[in-house]
Order: structure tokens, then C-alpha cells, then sequence
């Protein structure tokens, strides 16, 4: 995706409340509070349709259908973001583990994990959670 319009690279910023107004409980838990679902209950863990996965929060494309693969591990698995610029990674000391976490760069909300166990195209998986992203279908368009 093209990132080259300064427009794009402006900070969604809302207050917590705003973003709990406009969220579904589960989605503010996730994206505002660093929540995780539960392993194969979120709505696109095993969808295969082509399309893109939006920032449920802010609608920055974030992972095309095109990366995503079955990791087996129960979340949305993809082998990388749509565009490099659209995610932000930082270490995750929390829950006892060293972990690194997956942001959305515009608006700062919590998408999940990278992990370096992913298949050939980059050993990168990116195990995200169904209530952090919006999927548009391709067709959806048309
Ligand atoms: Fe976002």
C-alpha cells in the first residue's frame, strides 16, 4: 500500500474514552488495554478470503490476505504487514515472557505479536488478533 501522501503518516489520537465509545468491549479490551482472545474463537483465525485486514480501530491497512497462512496456533497468522511503515514492533516484557509486540503505527493500538517461528518467506509470524483487525473483502469494491 502507498504510504507517500503526508496525510497518511498523521497520528490517529483519541482519548481513552473516545475509543471506548466508538470500540466494542472486546475490541477497547484488545486494542486499548493489551488483551488477547482466545486461541480459535475470533471471527478471522481460519478465514480464507481475499481481502484486506484494517486497524479495527483506526481502518490503516495493515495485512493483505496474500501473507496470511494457517499457523495452527488459533489467531489471524500472517508473514508480514501490508506495508512496513504501518506497524510499529517494541518489546513486551509482560506476563513473564520476552516477547515483541505488533502496534498499529497510526493509532497506537495493540495488535498482538511477532514471533521468529513463521514460514519461508520472511520466519516471520505475525499472530494478531481477530478483534484488532476490520476485514474488507476485495470484492467489496467491486
Ligand atoms: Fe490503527
Amino acid at each position: 500500500m502507498m504510504s507517500d501522501d503526508a496525510e497518511c503518516d498523521k497520528k490517529v489520537t483519541k482519548s481513552e474514552s473516545e475509543w471506548r465509545d466508538k470500540l466494542s468491549p472486546e475490541g477497547y479490551h484488545v486494542l486499548r488495554e493489551k488483551g488477547t482472545e482466545r486461541a480459535f474463537t475470533g471471527a478471522y483465525w481460519d478465514l480464507k478470503v481475499n481481502g484486506m485486514y484494517r486497524c479495527a480501530a483506526c481502518g490503516e491497512p495493515l495485512f493483505s490476505s496474500e501473507t496470511k497462512y494457517d499457523s495452527g496456533s488459533g489467531w489471524p497468522s500472517f508473514y508480514e504487514p501490508a506495508d512496513a511503515n504501518s506497524v510499529a514492533e517494541q518489546a513486551d516484557h509482560s506476563h513473564g515472557m520476552i516477547r515483541t509486540e505488533v502496534s498499529c503505527r497510526k493509532c497506537d493500538s495493540h495488535l498482538g505479536h511477532v514471533f521468529p517461528d513463521g514460514p519461508p518467506q520472511s520466519g516471520l509470524r505475525y499472530c494478531i488478533n481477530s478483534a484488532s483487525l476490520a476485514f474488507e473483502a476485495d470484492d467489496a469494491e467491486s
